[in-house]
């Protein structure tokens, strides 16, 4: 599912990881590779300049929040993008308020309309409604069979005019079975409508007839996700001839480009409300927009970390950090405590590592990592008194006895904690003066 434009995106976000602060120039350079990897999955024109010129201006003038690193804010711009241009909203049947719902499908032929039909009813089973499928596609010869077959493997009632009877007339057909669904008490109906090849006006006028018949409560254009570029006309053609009220992207299954399936919601103006994702009955979901951004972008669960650093980060106090630093006093132990604290209201530290993206390829440190360790020092930290955290000089043999004693540990443990803090403290001094920081491609510069 969408997978060489998700492939393509990530590495772009990928070569972004690294760096301290976006110039306009990376701006720039990531936005031309977005645009090439939507153009390449087939993602009509239109939807690339909006999607990559409104990536741009955000990118370029939104406040770059502290909890988040220049890459990640870029990755959180094209999510909130990406979510937008596939319709925002999870968007749920609009049923009648007063039975029977109806749903009339429409779209080419091999679309996958009836095959969805098998899907959607039996979904609506599962949800305790009680569907009735109606096969109003007189055209193909084996489409009445078809929905038959389909609708036994969905254990949903099929209402479809006796054979023998010619071609018959799909309006006639379709306003029977409504007084049947009401007889029989089905509180849903789902129309299936014939498809053609290409659009043709005769079969847009016989759409416009069943529907002005039946009074659907939705029209669902189902559309096949690896058709390309003819998506947006088709699309278009259909919304102008039906005015459909949601969308089925079908055949996700597929490694195909699927780029004009994306498009279809931005320029029609109206929602994916179900994804097809293979040919069985279950291959079948609702469409939630952030979700399918979330798995196009390959995020793991990246948003909600970062979600979960804006939530708990105290912007205040990491000003009066960086302050204190800049004034040139010591980042002390009281610090250290109260960034330790709201590091740890983010949850289990070892569960936030595994969120990084990358971390997959560092499983068995990632292992190994104990977090008992995260509590000992800070046990040990707390131990101390507040002059004891501003001034470790006063740290000596007896007090750290002391602090062991209180925290569970050894004097070891408490001597090693003290030799990577004055490490540590070593390390913001030099950063401070313009050394940089080793190792760690240069702070500020
Ligand atoms: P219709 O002409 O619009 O009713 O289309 P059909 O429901 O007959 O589907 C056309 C073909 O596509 C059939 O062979 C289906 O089995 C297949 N198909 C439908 N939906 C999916 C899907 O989500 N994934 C895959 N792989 N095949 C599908």
């Amino acid at each position: 599912m969408f997978n060489s434009l998700s492939d393509r995106l990530t590495t772009t976000f990928k070569n972004l990881r690294g760096k301290g602060r976006l110039s306009e120039a990376d701006v720039d350079q990531t936005i031309r590779e977005i645009r090439r990897a939507l153009l390449d999955a087939d993602v009509a024109l239109p939807v690339v300049r909006a999607f990559t010129g409104s990536v741009r201006e955000r990118a370029l003038s939104e406040e770059v929040s502290q909890a988040l690193n220049p890459g990640q804010q870029i990755v959180k711009i094209v999510n909130a993008e990406l979510v937008g241009i596939l319709g925002g909203q999870t968007r749920r049947i609009a049923f009648a308020k007063r039975p029977p719902t109806v749903i009339m499908l429409a779209g080419l032929q091999g679309a996958g309309k009836t095959t969805l039909a098998g899907k959607l009813s039996h979904w609506l089973k599962q949800e305790g409604h009680r569907p009735m499928l109606v096969a109003a596609d007189l055209q193909r010869p084996n489409a009445v069979n078809q929905l038959q077959i389909v609708g036994e493997r969905a254990g949903a009632y099929v209402y479809a005019p006796e054979p023998g009877n010619g071609v018959g007339d799909p309006v006639q057909v379709a306003t029977d079975a409504m007084d049947v669904a009401k007889s029989k008490l089905h509180d849903v109906v789902i129309v299936d409508t014939a498809g053609r090849l290409g659009i043709d006006e005769e079969l847009m006028q016989q759409a416009r007839d069943i529907r002005d018949a039946v009074q659907p409560d939705e029209i669902l254009f189902v559309i096949d996700a690896m058709i390309g570029q003819d998506a947006v006309a088709t699309a278009n053609a259909f919304n102008e001839g039906v005015d459909f009220s949601g969308v089925v992207l079908s055949k996700l299954d597929g490694d195909s480009r699927g780029g004009a399936a994306l498009s279809v919601a931005q320029v029609t103006g109206k929602p994916i409300m179900f994804a097809s994702t293979g040919e069985s009955m279950t291959d079948f979901e609702l469409f939630h927009p952030d979700r399918m951004a979330d798995r196009i972008l390959d995020m793991g669960d990246i948003l909600t970390l970062i979600e979960q650093a804006e939530r708990t980060f105290d912007e205040k106090e990491t000003e009066r950090l960086a302050k204190k630093v800049e004034s040139g006093e010591d980042f002390d132990l009281n610090d250290f405590l109260t960034q330790m604290a709201s590091l740890k209201k983010m949850g289990s530290l070892k569960k936030m590592l595994g969120m990084m993206p990358g971390m997959s390829e560092h499983k068995e440190q990632l292992e190994s990592f104990d977090e008992r360790e995260v509590d000992r020092i800070e046990a040990i930290v707390r131990s101390m008194t507040p002059q004891e955290r501003a001034n470790p000089k006063l740290l000596n043999g007896s007090r750290r006895q002391r602090i062991a004693r209180g925290a569970g540990t050894t004097v070891t443990q408490v001597n090693q904690l003290m030799e990577r803090f004055g490490q540590a403290q070593k390390m913001m001094r030099q950063m401070r003066n313009g050394g940089g920081m080793p190792g760690m491609g240069g702070g500020r510069s």
